[in-house]
């Protein structure tokens, strides 16, 4: 760990840097280390990608940021897997997929290269070759949707043939015409003067736009292009545990009849009011009364999966950080849960009563006894 770069370094930002000069600092260099534009030397190129990736990780993230601010590589750790930061760690797929366009996914899948363990973790279902065509949708959920699964309609649209005009684009009771400029080909030859010879090309008829035929009467349905937009509505069967950018595949023939082709589920989960969430763990923090700091005692806290009791030893002092084993959320290859960390803040009472004041002076008084 001795020779990890600082991160600020190694995406050349300043300290300060904002959240937008970090994203711009890594779209730059994830460009020039793409694996792909760097075939001399992919191998380095796949470390440095990884390098980056990881002090993108950290550095966009405030609750990261501030603890790696502190602490150094070593406030992050418990972050990332126990050997450092993996691709698995990485939970900005969504923000490659800005930088790199849907291709991202295309040009790593089945390379067998730094990805590999990224895509084994986050998707399944069975990767094969996907087309480059591939339908992509984004379904949001919750976090207790994400912490519970769900079974979710999307609506996916496809291109039908038009019952209306049974795909000929023209109204009922009329036919597509033949188009006489091109004789019902779709393209024509053009004569051009090239020095001193004379070339002939071939090019799409205008007048006809390529078709061959001409509609005098368009579908009003179809607007006379033969087909129309079909939503076809699948239910998708979301698991527990998904994090934003977790992908899930739907392969056609498990949804036969309504879907032609496989399709890509995008998961983004919304934030939630009370809970933060960091890969399989949950944070939230708690606010409790001078007294119960003190005194120690037992206080209700919100799980994903209800009220939970929590005890609060004697003398507790505000930040005090608690963990709720097994409280997060459910990992999603292995068995088991995350943890919730649960942040204490102390509150100083305000407004006193006359009885309130009279017991805390005389508390204060026999805290400097003891003290002297
Ligand atoms: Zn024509
Ligand atoms: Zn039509």
């Amino acid at each position: 760990m001795a020779d990890k770069r600082d991160y600020y370094e190694l995406l050349g930002i300043v300290r300060t840097a904002s959240k937008d000069e970090i994203k711009s600092a890594y779209r730059t260099l994830a460009k020039k280390f793409h694996p792909d534009l760097n075939k001399d030397n992919p191998k380095l190129a796949e470390e440095k990608f990884k390098e980056i990736s990881e002090a993108y990780e950290v550095l966009i993230d405030d609750n990261k940021r501030a603890r790696y601010d502190q602490y150094g590589h070593a406030g992050v750790a418990s972050d990332f897997s126990k050997g450092g930061f993996t691709w698995r760690d990485f939970s900005h797929v969504s923000d490659l997929e800005d930088i790199f366009g849907h291709d991202i996914f295309s040009d790593f899948f089945g390379r067998g290269s730094i990805f590999q363990d990224f895509f084994g973790t986050r998707r399944w279902g069975g990767f094969g070759q996907p087309e480059a065509h591939v339908k992509r949708l984004q379904v949001e959920v919750t976090l207790e949707q994400a912490y519970r699964g769900v079974s979710t309609e999307v609506a996916i649209p496809h291109m039908a043939v038009c019952t209306e005009c049974s795909g000929s684009g023209a109204t009922k009771g009329s036919a597509p015409k033949t188009c006489t400029n091109c004789n019902g080909k779709g393209e024509i030859q053009q004569e051009q003067l090239q020095g001193f010879g004379r070339i002939i090309k071939i090019g799409a008829c205008p007048v006809c736009g390529g078709r061959g035929k001409i509609i005098e009467h368009p579908c009003v349905s179809c607007h006379g292009s033969g087909e129309i937009q079909r939503l076809d509505k699948i239910n998708v069967k979301i698991p527990p545990g998904v994090d934003n950018g977790t992908t899930l595949r739907v392969t056609a023939d498990k949804v036969a009849g309504k879907l032609t082709e496989d399709v890509y589920v995008m998961i983004s989960v919304q934030p939630h009011p009370l809970f933060h969430r960091q890969g399989s763990d949950v944070y939230l923090e708690k606010t409790i009364t001078l007294a119960e700091a003190a005194l120690g005692s037992k206080v209700d806290v919100p799980t994903l999966d209800g009220n939970a009791v929590m005890k609060i030893p004697p003398g507790t002092q505000t930040d005090t950080l608690f963990r709720l084993r097994g409280s997060g959320m459910p990992h999603i290859k292995i068995r088991g849960h995350g943890d919730q960390y649960v942040r204490v803040i102390v509150r100083t009472p305000k407004n006193l009563t006359k009885r309130q004041r009279e017991l805390l002076e005389e508390f204060q008084t026999i805290e400097k006894e003891k003290i002297v």
